[in-house]
């Protein structure tokens, strides 16, 4: 039998530190000098699955089932028997939220709920559908069908996939988030044709109360055989099984609000290798003119490749989109008139190393040698301290953009890579530098057919503000999920990405690596940095209204996506037929009032997903 185990009180952080428990406010109200402490969250939960290691996937399932309702019974318990400690929300009347977190990857507060929370990394496992828990009718083929617990990564999904011969279809920039954590979000990359990583998932099993789970699977696309839910009751427990699009496309984005989702069903890819070709050409507007049309053949003949693009992502200069850079990379299908072109695995860094780079440059000497540079110039230049502080932070490049043209294997020649699978072309799961929350991101997803318009509005929005970011544009065909912020038929994802304003403070805070305090300028020059990416992506939603290009923002980034925005673009709440409203319905339906009120996070509230 699986079981949970409990850490108490634990200090705990996202993976940028976006979201803290204790949370910032509380830290800074503790009387540390009088011995007093805040407590960090009640309860961080864990399961553990060592003793199913034997069974079959679904058998799992059937096994942690009645685990995670336990799990939640303990929670009702918990509610009902208040311990009063002061500093810990644990009350008669406080709203309990009963948080999961997959890898913890998300920026903004769906994740951290200071009560209770589950740790779903342990969820990890992932198994081929044995033929008979197959149903006979689903169109899903029966050698890349498998089962995968909520807490599994990519990483395991593709090293378990790719020696079978089968593949990933798509994932996000890295293989570290888990798949019920990045389906909550619609985490997406840019695998042309198709949606986000949610487009891979065709049955959902979700933890839903003391006394419930659920099968959902869309209607007309069966995944299990009676044998299969059968399986699934293997620990005592029946499921209740739905056969419902309406609940499954709701399910699907889940904001982590709708109960726990224990497992997967996912249908693989046949396992492909394609060449990563990278270049660096100036972009023309008739090339993004093509772009929005979605033609990403004639894109890669303009480019100078006949091969078949199954990828491409366009990395811009924020202050010069039409100048001479502007830096493609494309996955293309390898050909037999291409054999002899097998190019160098190196490793090809992606744009938010450049940040990365930055932020290890805060704590070694950058900034004291900035402050130094900036002393020996005239006043005038002492007046604006950042662009010696950028290039003292970049090895002397005067923009994020400018550093990963020079180091991230672009060129005006194009560099091709060899054939590689989705794991290899994908190949590291984690982008810390060792530096603590380094990173700042929004993603704004758009109509492709609008990206020339959005392009030019966000660059010319952004044209006073420093270069530590760079803007990233991906795409994503028909994403499912009611809620998917990829909510266009033909979606292009604008991301600004750059240093936040987390470190760009620490280190203004703190001595350098020699132990002395930061000059002055260097102190000024960090504290303008830290306001540089909140101002950005501030500028870029201004910019898109201002443009009248209809938007949405990534539900698990920053830039203050709020309840009005959301309203906006997912209501309206007195339409039932609303994205909103149906995804409402379905959380009703899965959920009951015991469900619902402990299925939320601070983030959910905050849009107004949730009332
Ligand atoms: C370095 C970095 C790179 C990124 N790259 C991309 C990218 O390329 N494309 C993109 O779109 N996004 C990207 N993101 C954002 C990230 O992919 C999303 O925020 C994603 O949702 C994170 O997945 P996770 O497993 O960490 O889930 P978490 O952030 O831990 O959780 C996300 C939500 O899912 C819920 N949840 C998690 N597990 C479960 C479960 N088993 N059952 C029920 N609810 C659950 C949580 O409660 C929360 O509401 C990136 C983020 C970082 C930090």
């Amino acid at each position: 039998m699986p079981n949970i185990s409990y850490e108490s009180f634990a200090w705990w952080s996202n993976y940028h530190m976006t979201v803290t428990r204790p949370d910032v406010a509380d830290i800074g109200a503790t009387d540390f000098a009088n011995g007093d402490l805040p407590p960090g969250i009640v309860e961080l939960a864990r399961i553990h699955l060592a003793d199913i290691d034997g069974l079959g996937p679904l058998e799992r399932l059937g096994h942690i089932a009645p685990v995670l309702q336990g799990y939640l019974a303990h929670i009702a318990e918990r509610i009902a028997n208040p311990v009063f400690v002061p500093g810990v929300p644990h009350q008669p009347g406080v709203p309990f939220a009963a948080g999961m977190v997959g890898t913890a990857w998300s920026f903004a507060p769906l994740i951290g709920a200071p009560m209770s929370q589950l740790m779903c990394g342990g969820l990890s496992f992932v198994g081929l559908l044995p033929t008979s828990h197959r149903n006979s009718a689903s169109p899903y083929p029966a050698d890349r069908l498998v089962i995968a617990g909520g807490g599994t990564r990519g990483r395991e999904l593709v090293d378990w996939a790719e020696p079978k011969g089968l593949s990933l279809p798509t994932s996000g920039s890295f293989l570290g988030p888990t798949v019920a954590g990045a389906a909550a979000t619609a985490t997406h990359g840019s695998r042309l044709g198709f949606g986000g990583t949610q487009d891979m998932i065709v049955g959902i099993h979700l933890v839903a109360g003391p006394d419930k789970h659920w099968w959902i699977e869309r209607d007309g696309a069966p995944v299990l055989s009676d044998a299969g839910i059968a399986a699934l009751a293997d620990g005592g427990t029946p499921p209740e099984v739905r056969r419902d699009t309406a609940l499954f496309e709701a399910a699907l984005v889940h904001l982590g609000a709708m109960g726990i989702v224990a497992g997967v069903a996912i249908e693989l890819a046949q396992l492909a290798r394609y060449q990563r070709f990278r270049i660096d050409q100036p972009l023309k507007e008739d090339v993004l003119d093509t772009i929005a049309r979605g033609d990403f053949e004639a894109l890669a003949r303009d480019l100078g490749r006949t091969e078949r693009p199954v990828f491409y992502e366009l990395t811009i200069d924020p202050h010069a989109p039409y100048g001479p850079h502007a830096l493609h990379t494309l996955y293309l299908e390898p050909t037999p008139a291409h054999q002899a072109e097998q190019g160098s695995a190196e490793r090809a860094p992606i744009a938010g190393e450049a940040v990365v780079k930055m932020a290890s440059s805060l704590f070694a000497h950058g900034p004291s040698e900035a402050a130094s540079q900036i002393a020996a110039q005239d006043a005038v230049a002492a007046s604006d301290p950042v662009e010696d502080l950028i290039r003292a932070l970049l090895d002397n490049h005067p923009s994020a953009f400018d550093f990963y043209r020079d180091t991230g294997s672009f060129g005006a020649a194009g560099k091709i890579w060899p054939p590689q699978s989705w794991g290899q072309l994908h190949d590291s799961d984690a982008l810390t530098g060792g530096v603590p929350g380094s990173l700042y991101n929004a993603s704004f997803a758009i109509d492709r057919s609008q990206l020339r318009t959005a392009i030019e509005a966000i660059c010319a929005a952004v044209a006073p503000l420093p270069g530590t970011f760079v803007f990233t544009v991906r795409f994503v065909s028909h994403a499912s999920g009611t809620l998917a912020f990829t909510r266009f038929p033909e979606t292009a994802v604008i991301e600004i990405d750059g240093l936040s304003p987390f470190i760009c403070n620490k280190a203004a805070a703190h001595p350098d690596a020699s132990g002395h305090p930061l000059p002055p300028p260097a102190v000024a020059g960090l504290r303008q940095l830290a306001t540089v990416l909140p101002a950005g992506a501030r500028a870029v939603r201004a910019a898109l209204d201002g443009a009248s290009v209809a938007f949405s923002m990534h539900w698990g980034k920053l830039g203050d996506l709020d309840s009005a925005k959301v309203h906006a673009d997912y209501g309206p709440v007195s339409d039932p037929a609303s994205p909103l409203m149906r995804w409402r319905k379905a959380r009703e339906t899965l959920l009951d009032d015991f469900g619902r009120s402990i299925f939320w996070n601070p983030a959910v509230k905050q849009y107004g997903v949730v009332e």
